[in-house]
């Protein structure tokens, strides 16, 4: 079976990784030369429009997946029209790329998210913030991830300045939701419209940033895990999705607000590599090829702590009991998302003293 990979940055690389106990092989399709994955597979180096080199990067593949949600929607389909397999379906990417209609999808379905006002004028902005209030977020429609294309508005004066840096594209205007914390639920489902969930997922981010995972969830009741599951089924079933689809979550007084969704293998289900009984990455490749899905039951407990920016010492790493460490073969740069690491245990009280001496290092 040869996989196809839009995209071959450490998610693809990890997918590969996943995937070679099963037999599988790689190519992959990147602008960027030397990324991540191409040290562990072919790798086409050229832009996702580009024909020629997704001639080359088609030629005998089984199946086409992504690990990147920007890639050209045109190119997607453009692998169908070729009778190429794609799996999450073009649908998936369409909604994902564009906040604003990802969010009209998600209250369509019946799920709630944070009010929201679409944006492409001053006066729009003026008006949409007299409706919504302060504070509230005013993000870029498409390309924002990282918390990249976002100014909180947090008083009036804020509205010109944020308007000035951001302004002159789609914009979406969000009202700031004072969460208790930001969960993520990671759901598959497989070609025969099968799906299974893992479990709720608690996030730390920082400057927009995913630093740390706790996985499973503390303080997660069933009916709290169960809704999450039912609106991640709602979109699985709705897009006719096929492979992993991660949805950012709010939890306010133990409700959840839908905050965006991933059509791919996603960072805060990095635990799973080590902490479920099938990591999310061989999921989602047991999905695309149409194999049985394994199962999400999570190996004890586990904390995914990301390396931004800097890579620490891997001896120091390693010295730490249930220390397993990641690294994405890229170079340092600030704000750079290099590798990460998962602590786990039995025992949920061994964690927090692990993570201080991974903390100490980073
Ligand atoms: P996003 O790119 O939408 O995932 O935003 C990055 C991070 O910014 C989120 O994980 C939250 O921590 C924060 N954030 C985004 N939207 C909101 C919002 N409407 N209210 C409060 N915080 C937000």
């Amino acid at each position: 079976m040869k996989v196809g990979v839009l995209g071959a940055g450490q998610l693809g690389r990890m997918l590969a990784l996943a995937g070679y106990p099963l037999g599988m092989r790689f190519r992959f399709l990147d602008p960027a030369s030397e990324a991540p994955a191409s040290h562990l597979a072919e790798q086409v180096v050229g832009e996702y429009e580009d024909e020629a080199a997704l001639d080359r990067f088609v030629e005998g593949l089984d199946v086409v997946t992504y690990e990147f949600e920007n890639v050209p929607v045109e190119t997607v389909r453009r692998l169908g029209s070729r009778g190429c397999s794609v799996y999450p379906p073009p649908e998936a990417l369409e909604v994902a790329q564009d906040r604003l209609v990802e969010k009209r999808f998600l209250r369509e379905l019946g799920i709630a998210t944070p009010e929201f006002a679409s944006i492409s004028t001053y006066d729009e902005l003026k008006a949409a913030v007299s409706r919504i209030g302060l504070p509230a977020v005013l993000k870029t429609g498409r390309m924002g991830y990282d918390g990249k294309g976002q100014r909180v508005l947090r008083e009036p004066g804020d509205v010109t300045e944020a308007w000035e840096s951001l302004g002159g594209r789609a914009l979406i205007l969000e009202s700031f939701v004072s969460f208790e914390r930001e969960l993520s639920v990671l759901a598959v489902r497989g070609r025969g419209g099968e799906s299974v969930c893992y479990p709720l997922v608690q996030n730390e981010h920082r400057t927009g940033i995913l630093r740390r995972s706790v996985c499973p969830a503390p303080m997660v009741t069933p009916e709290l895990q169960s809704e999450a599951e039912d609106l991640a089924r709602r979109v699985l079933d709705r897009l006719g999705y096929v492979g992993v689809l991660a949805i950012e979550l709010f939890e306010v007084e133990g409700k959840l607000l839908a905050n965006e969704m991933a059509p791919r293998v996603h960072n805060s289900g990095h635990w799973t590599l080590e902490g479920a009984e099938t990591s999310q990455f061989e999921n989602h490749l047991r999905s695309v090829v149409g194999l049985p899905l394994g199962s999400t039951a999570p190996r004890g407990y586990s904390v995914m702590l990301n390396l931004i920016g800097k890579v620490p010492d891997s001896a120091s790493v390693l010295a730490v009991p249930g220390a397993h460490l990641h690294l994405y073969g890229k170079a340092e740069r600030p704000g750079r998302k290099l590798g990460h690491i998962t602590l786990s245990a039995d025992d949920p009280q061994m964690l927090p003293s692990r993570v201080a001496l991974v903390e100490e290092l980073l």
